[in-house]
């Protein structure tokens, strides 16, 4: 077999077992066979890159970079649907249509899915671009954000027409988002609020890969196009099916309004146990043609209904206001409520927010309130009964001080929480922060567990992370249920952890802010804590997304004196507090300051490869083409597009081997 066929051979495969396990839920092999081919794929591609495909499976992980998005007018227009909440709606909707077109009308019955509306563009066979709906005219060009989302195919199957668009909505399920929130949590960040802005908010990060780290979907449920040969909207989402794309089985042709509303009841309570939020139903005349007579309105096709689905509301008492402090100091309020049944759970608890969410519903303790479960995970008070409201209640008052230390809480400018400024004095934060730092992410450190460092801080062992690399055996034995075993464990763990590279030390550090992937920018530009430390906020904004409220967080985080002397006893038990230098011997400044653009295919290094080249010796590698590129380096194949944008700009194209020369 030639190179070329066991590559197309292997991408053929990887794509059967993407869909097999992305679209039909259905593996066929391991992971771990996944990713050895996977492997093989990438290595074949590296030594052979005349035979570069943009939708080759290795080109789902990302990496390329967008600074800008560009806006793309949609062929077909992406409408938004009317909104119906009740039969009489729906009756009403029927009689119209009833008038403007002849015989019967039958309807598809889909789940409004909750996410953000996408348009992917297919020339045979292939994606060539996905667009967000933007004002319904004119979109987001956000095809390479698309590409690393699994359930899209990137070439489809069977028998497509040439060229045609089709609509869905990216969603992101719930079990990711909340798996996102914990990781988001762990690193002092505010958690996101809802699936829905999330999975929008997905689609326009920057950085690919980090696109392809979240669990996101896409369901499709539209086909755009001229002469796609199909005379209903159920034949189409079948089709769509058979062509590889992702649309899900629930929806059902009916024959009239009572069918639809049979659909919709079923739903209503069903759709809990679906992975992902849904907030409706829509309903389509299914008669392509019957479609057509009807056409659409200015802002909505006439032929399709949205019904919403009523939020889950309950009434209930609020017992208390409770208020916890977290690892950063934040305080939350929270509403201890009477256990109520909603949407299929039983609540005790809701989020409050902060202090002027209470203000300005004006909720106190012993009210009944509405409670409301939406698109947020954590159910909420959406108002008061004020009618039941006991006649000597008084409004609630935000506390002052902090209840677990008693320190006065401050509130900065522009925040709407509230801080207990204790940092090294109030419990939960001394626990959360080495609770933190030791966290699967951060240190990882093996043998402790978070009811441990509770413990040892109860028991005046340790006050901060550094302390652990002071704990003896004699000292952690006498704890409860800790067995001679476990102790080595705990203190052989720790003294693994001053193995683990500088990256995920920063993060550990617990810089508000500082999550996984900023602390990764942060060691990869500045190599160790010494410079980050002595970097003004100005050089921090500098930066590659680093943006103002970083920097100064970063900032004030090193002018604290405690957290200086922290890093110094760190940096004495040998913890990592610099990039290591194998990896450092790699690195130089030979680039700095200049942007690349790369093109085409090359013969000496992949792609890949040249763009880590490129950012190994201090450069910036982007993906579009402007006054700010300093060089395009062009292979073989470079597009025309870019070419003519270069000329236009004037900016100098060089090859790969006057670029190789360039850092010697
Ligand atoms: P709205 O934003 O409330 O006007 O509702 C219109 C949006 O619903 C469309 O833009 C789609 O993004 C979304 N939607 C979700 N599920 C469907 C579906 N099955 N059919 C059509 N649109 C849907
Ligand atoms: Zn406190």
């Amino acid at each position: 077999m030639s190179v070329e066929q066991q590559i197309n051979q292997l991408r053929e495969e990887l794509r059967q077992h993407n869909y097999n396990y992305y679209v039909l839920d259905a593996a066929t092999i391991s992971d771990y066979e996944f990713d050895m081919k996977l492997k093989d794929l990438q290595a074949l591609e590296e030594k052979h890159p005349e035979f570069y495909d943009a939708n080759s499976p290795t080109l789902r992980v990302g990496g390329e970079v967008t600074k800008n998005f560009n806006t793309v007018v949609h062929e077909q227009r992406m409408y938004s649907l009317d909104n119906s909440y009740s039969k009489e709606d729906l009756l009403d909707w029927e009689t119209r249509i009833k008038k403007l077109v002849d015989g019967d009308v039958s309807y598809t019955c889909e789940l409004k899915y909750d996410g953000a509306s996408i348009s992917l563009t297919y020339e045979n066979g292939e994606l060539i671009r996905a667009v967000t709906r933007g004002d319904g005219i004119q979109g987001d060009d956000v095809t390479t954000n698309v590409k690393t989302i699994k359930s899209v195919p990137l070439k489809l199957k069977g028998n497509y027409p040439p060229k045609f668009d089709i609509r869905g909505e990216i969603v992101l399920p719930y079990e990711g988002f909340a798996k996102m929130n914990q990781e988001r949590i762990a690193a002092g960040e505010e958690p996101y609020a809802n699936p829905r802005n999330t999975a929008s908010g997905s689609l326009k990060l920057q950085d690919s890969s980090e696109t392809a780290k979240r669990p996101l979907d896409c369901l499709l449920y539209n086909l755009a196009g001229d002469r796609l040969g199909i005379s209903s909207q159920h034949e189409s989402l079948e089709k769509a099916r058979e062509w590889g794309f992702k649309v899900p089985k629930e929806s059902r042709l009916v024959t009239s309004i009572d069918g639809v509303l049979e659909f919709i009841n079923m739903w209503d309570e069903k759709r809990r146990d679906l992975p992902y939020e849904t907030d409706g139903v829509v309903i389509k005349v299914n008669n392509l043609q019957q479609q057509e007579e009807l056409g659409f309105t200015s802002k909505a096709p006439r032929w399709a209904m949205a019904y919403k689905f009523k939020a889950e509301q309950a009434v209930t008492k609020l017992n208390e206001i409770t208020y916890q402090v977290g690892r950063t100091g934040a305080i939350t309020p929270v509403a201890n409520l009477e256990p109520v049944q909603l949407a299929g759970t039983t609540v005790k608890r809701a989020s409050l927010h902060n202090a002027d969410q209470i203000a300005k519903l004006d909720i106190r303790e012993e009210d009944t309130v509405f409670v409301e479960k939406g698109g947020e995970i954590i159910p909420k008070i959406i108002s008061v009964d004020f009618t039941k409201r006991n006649k000597n209640s008084v409004p609630t008052k935000y506390i002052t001080s902090c209840p677990e230390c008693d320190t006065e809480l401050i509130r900065k400018e522009g925040e709407a929480q509230h801080y207990c400024p204790n940092v090294y004095g109030c419990p939960p934060q001394i626990i959360g922060r080495i609770q933190h730092y030791i966290s699967r992410k951060a240190l990882d450190i093996e043998g402790l567990g978070g009811e441990t460092v509770a413990l040892l801080v109860k028991e005046g062992l340790i006050t901060n992370y550094a302390d652990l690399y002071d704990l003896k055996k004699e000292q952690v034995i006498p704890l409860e249920r800790m067995a001679e075993k476990s102790a080595d464990n705990l203190i052989e763990g720790i003294a693994k952890s001053k193995e683990i590279p500088f990256e995920r030390v920063l993060f550990g550090l617990g810089i508000r802010y500082v999550g996984e992937t900023v602390a990764k920018k942060l060691a990869k530009h500045y190599k160790s804590i010494e410079a980050i430390i002595a970097a003004t906020e100005e050089e921090l904004v500098n930066v590659d997304e680093i943006g103002i409220k970083i920097a100064q967080s970063v900032r004030e985080f090193f002018e604290g004196e405690d957290n200086r002397m922290l890093v110094n006893r760190l940096m004495d038990y040998g913890v990592q507090l610099q990039i290591s230098a194998d990896k450092l011997a790699n690195q130089t400044d030979t680039l700095k300051g200049q942007t690349f653009v790369v093109s085409g295919v090359f013969e000496k290094v992949s792609r890949n490869e040249l763009k880590k080249l490129i950012e190994d010796n201090g450069g910036k590698v982007s993906s579009s083409i402007s006054s700010k590129t300093t060089y395009v380096v062009a292979g073989a194949n470079m597009g025309p597009s870019k070419l003519e944008k270069a000329n236009k700009l004037g900016i100098t194209i060089i090859s790969e081997d006057d670029f190789l020369n360039l850092i010697g």
